[in-house]
């Protein structure tokens, strides 16, 4: 059975993500860290689109929570094969760098960099075997340009996105694609304390994207027949 992993579905851009791989005929596991009832919910909405998948609890950002819980399932589910991640769990915690506390910035590189590693590398080794992989880290445009505020996230969406260009390198010619989606501002929960009708005049568009317009690029590089992209950053940011 073939299996996409969504790392944060529970809410926001993970779970467009999620409900649209499962409209591809994924199998989708539902990672989340804490909110099961928004999970939960993620859940209902492919199932009652005639999709399927699990909830799959675990803390992106802890080494030994990825090791014990992903691989576990890993270990007992041999008959399901991962062949699309998405790497798109993400915080943000914003402050100028001269006030910035040392758990801001572990906490913001350890959620959105540290965890690519864990993550991938637990998947890497059956889409090595199989010869086929379809690898998307959730970035930001932040990680691109930088935004005053944000010196912890900047540097660890940079961060994803060197590493994307690199793994993509190592692994181009085993039939693994490793591509980047740089999403700008996007209504949900994250960018709710934004002031939306400031930050929407520097927009060409003029507005907010949605969650469900970043999915459709991430199917998009999902897709057998992306064959031919990797180790891209598509920037989807109406413009800015
Ligand atoms: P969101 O609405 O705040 O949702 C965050 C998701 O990540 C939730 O499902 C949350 O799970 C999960 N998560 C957070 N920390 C986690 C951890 N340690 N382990 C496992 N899951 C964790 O965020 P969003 O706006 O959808 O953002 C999704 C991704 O897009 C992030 O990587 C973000 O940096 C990136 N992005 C967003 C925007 C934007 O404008 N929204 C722009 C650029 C990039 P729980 O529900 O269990 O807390």
């Amino acid at each position: 059975m073939k299996c996409a992993l969504v790392t944060g579905g529970s809410r926001g851009i993970g779970r467009a993500i999620c409900i649209k791989l499962a409209a591809m005929g994924y199998y989708v596991l539902v990672n989340y860290k804490s909110n099961e009832p928004e999970a939960a919910a993620t859940l209902e909405f492919i199932k009652k689109d005639a999709g399927d998948g699990e909830l799959l609890q675990f803390d992106v950002s802890s080494k030994d929570q990825v090791v014990q819980k992903l691989g576990n399932w890993i270990e007992a589910n041999e008959e399901k094969y991962i062949e699309v991640l998405v790497n798109n769990a993400g915080i943000r915690d914003d402050t100028l760098m001269v006030w910035m506390q040392d758990e801001q910035w572990e906490q913001v590189i350890k959620t959105n960099l540290d965890s690519f590693f864990y993550v991938t590398r637990q998947v890497l080794k059956s889409m090595i075997f199989k010869k086929y992989g379809r690898i998307i880290n959730v970035v930001s445009q932040s990680g691109l340009k930088g935004l005053p505020g944000q010196t912890n996230y900047s540097a660890a969406k940079a961060g994803v996105i060197g590493a994307t260009r690199s793994l993509a390198q190592e692994v181009g010619r085993l039939g693994i694609t490793v591509n980047a989606v740089a999403p700008g501002f996007i209504k949900t929960e994250m960018t709710q304390d934004l002031d939306e009708t400031a930050l929407q005049k520097l927009i060409p568009v003029r507005r907010f994207g949605l969650p469900e317009e970043v999915a459709y690029a991430v199917a998009f590089l999902a897709s057998p027949e992306a064959a031919y992209i990797t180790a891209e950053v598509l920037s989807i940011n109406g413009g800015l």
